[in-house]
């Protein structure tokens, strides 16, 4: 009763601060938008009170992270449907300014913009379903303070492979080469390359997986039908059938630019994952269960996550002997378990502010579906 109760004063602030950020400061009064705005709050918050309960983060995370994955599809499709009538775009949607924004863009979009003042993605710039203005200060925000953890908890298509990659209990394919894991650098560097010289984003026109389930241009020709075969190759391929052999976030962590480039901003964060070396027996239980590879025999020893962390935690919940754990860095090791709080604190109301507004919709389509037989 007590850890309940101590439990519960912990997690109040996040109760408060999650019901000003998801209710956007009104709580809606239409039966649906109540009900899914209902559904959302509870949900989070009962996901964060058992992260602070157990003691276990990832399994909490991925539950929150997961569904809302599938309820953004819910929504973004049924938007486009909306605002639409289509999942497909034209020339005149991308003259119009009418394509969301996607955080992935800004993997394209920083060199042309320093070198030339152009704006190369063309989506609305401060209106409008996800708008560049305020994408650009969120992203801002996370990379100072969650740093990579944007990808283990605010990332609204990482819950797709990380879906998959939880469906068997044992991964099919064992060993993976941890070079992969470069993989996205270089991709990142072909498209901010390629970008910057054709003044076109390059990744979103020719490889985004994610189009499969978002918006897609119309095939109207050779290049329409080539691109179409590589946005749904690249998704099948390492959305569901690697992610589903090797129980890894294999497009998060074998292709993402956008998940190399935010890598970087993990030696800015003020969070990390440390391994306390006095403690490890060198079970390698983290090394084999790191959905992205970022522990090694050289991590047990340098007594850190690698670069490509992404905070999810699933290492710290199976290490038998909390020798992993959140840390802030410069805090000693007396001060674990709140440090622990503080960085769940950061990458949970990140995760309420960025994501809690995409599953609250998506509840709400479905709910619309349940209720009226159509999504719009
Ligand atoms: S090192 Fe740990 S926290 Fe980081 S991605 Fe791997 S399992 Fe998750
Ligand atoms: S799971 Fe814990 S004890 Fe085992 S190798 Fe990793 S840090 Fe060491």
């Amino acid at each position: 009763m007590k850890k309940i109760a101590l439990t519960i004063l912990t997690a109040l602030p996040a109760f408060l601060l999650t019901f000003i950020f998801m209710s956007r400061g009104q709580v809606p009064q239409n039966g649906i938008k109540l009900a899914a705005f209902a559904t959302g709050f509870i949900f989070f918050n009962s996901m964060f009170f058992m992260m602070l309960y157990t003691g276990k983060t990832d399994r909490y995370r991925s539950a929150v992270y997961i569904t809302t994955a599938v309820f953004f599809v819910i929504s973004f499709i049924s938007h486009m449907f909306e605002a639409r009538g289509s999942m497909s775009f034209t020339d005149d949607t991308l003259f119009n300014c009418e394509i969301p924004f996607c955080h992935i863009v800004t993997t394209m979009a920083l060199i042309p913009y320093a070198f030339t003042k152009t704006i190369i993605f063309p989506g609305s710039l401060l209106e409008g379903y996800a708008a560049i203005g305020s994408m650009i200060v969120i992203w801002l925000l996370a990379c100072f303070t969650i740093g990579r953890g944007w990808c283990g908890w605010g990332c609204f298509f990482g819950g797709l492979d990380e879906g998959f990659s939880k469906i068997l209990k044992k991964p099919v394919i064992k060993e993976i080469s941890p070079k992969w894991k470069y993989a996205p650098f270089l991709v990142l560097l072909f498209v901010a390359v390629t970008s910057a010289y054709f003044l076109q984003p390059t990744y979103c026109s020719w490889l985004c997986p994610f189009k499969t389930v978002t918006e897609y241009e119309p095939i109207t020709d050779t290049a329409s039908l080539v691109k179409t075969i590589i946005f749904l190759s690249i998704f099948i391929a390492l959305v569901i059938i690697f992610p589903l052999m090797t129980k890894k976030r294999t497009q998060c962590s074998f292709f993402c630019p956008f998940g190399a480039m935010q890598s970087a901003t993990n030696y800015i964060s003020p969070f990390a994952i440390k391994i306390d070396a006095a403690k490890c027996v060198n079970c390698k239980l983290c090394i084999k269960s790191c959905p992205t590879l970022s522990i090694s025999e050289s991590n047990l020893k340098s007594g850190a996550a690698g670069i490509t962390c992404v905070r999810c935690g699933k290492c710290v919940d199976v290490c038998p002997k909390g020798a992993a754990a959140y840390h802030i860095k410069g805090v000693g090791d007396n001060f674990d378990g709140a440090s622990r709080v503080l960085a769940l604190y950061a990458f949970f109301l990140f995760m309420a502010i960025f994501l809690g507004g995409d599953f609250i919709g998506g509840v709400e389509r479905l709910l619309k579906f349940i209720t009226t037989g159509s999504f719009i």
